[in-house]
């Protein structure tokens, strides 16, 4: 499979950097786009510097519901209607939605945010994809660790410090909203991979 970061906090030209967060995944069976970050026109300018055209994504699955996260996806439906989108539900078991590709249930308490995340299965191990991480990094990992070995871990990690969580996981890209990016990459240099839109990831 293949993830192409596009919309991220941080991007060097020819790619526009916004607060929000969205990556592309494609695998054999289907292109899902996670999360579509705040502005359907940066998305739009975004995909096209990479070729990526809106027509082939089957899915979308929407981490949380901020603005951050949500806010394009208006545009996307408006230039492809047949995409399938999955936003949280009240389940907080785990939901496969493609051979490959399971969400790990809606996490966190019921009066915090709800929020789901990504868990792909790889022939290297399991590949955990996440929004905001509001319900925990740790407690996201541990949802995917009940399916395997997490073999990489993508996305905004927000204010997570509990770093013995992501100890051994091979590649490690912290985005978007990860307050101890500097940190991550002083304790697992060689897992540490800088995140950024136009970043791609073949695992
Ligand atoms: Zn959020
Ligand atoms: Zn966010």
């Amino acid at each position: 499979m293949k993830i192409t970061i596009v919309y991220d906090n941080e991007a060097a030209p020819p790619f526009k950097s916004d607060w929000g967060f969205s990556c592309l995944i494609e695998t054999k069976e289907a292109n899902v786009l996670f999360d579509t970050g705040a502005k359907g026109e940066i998305l739009l300018r975004n995909m096209s510097e990479l070729e990526l055209d809106p027509k082939d994504i089957t899915a979308v699955v929407l981490s949380h519901d901020h603005w951050d996260h949500t806010g394009g996806l208006e545009w996307l439906l408006s230039v492809n209607s047949n995409i399938i989108v999955y936003k949280p539900t009240f389940s907080n078991t785990p939901k496969k939605i493609f051979p490959t590709i399971m969400t790990t249930g809606t996490l966190g308490g019921r009066y915090s945010i709800q929020e789901q995340a990504l868990v792909c299965t790889t022939g290297s191990g399991l590949v955990v994809i996440t929004g905001c991480s509001h319900p925990g990094l740790e407690n996201i990992l541990n949802t995917a660790k009940r399916f395997g070995k997490v073999y990489a871990v993508l996305g905004g990690f927000h204010g997570f410090d509990k770093f013995d969580a992501i100890k051994g996981i091979s590649i490690i890209v912290p985005c978007h909203c990860t307050s101890h990016k500097r940190e991550i990459q002083a304790l697992f240099p060689d897992a540490y991979k800088e995140g950024g839109v136009g970043k791609k990831f073949e695992l």
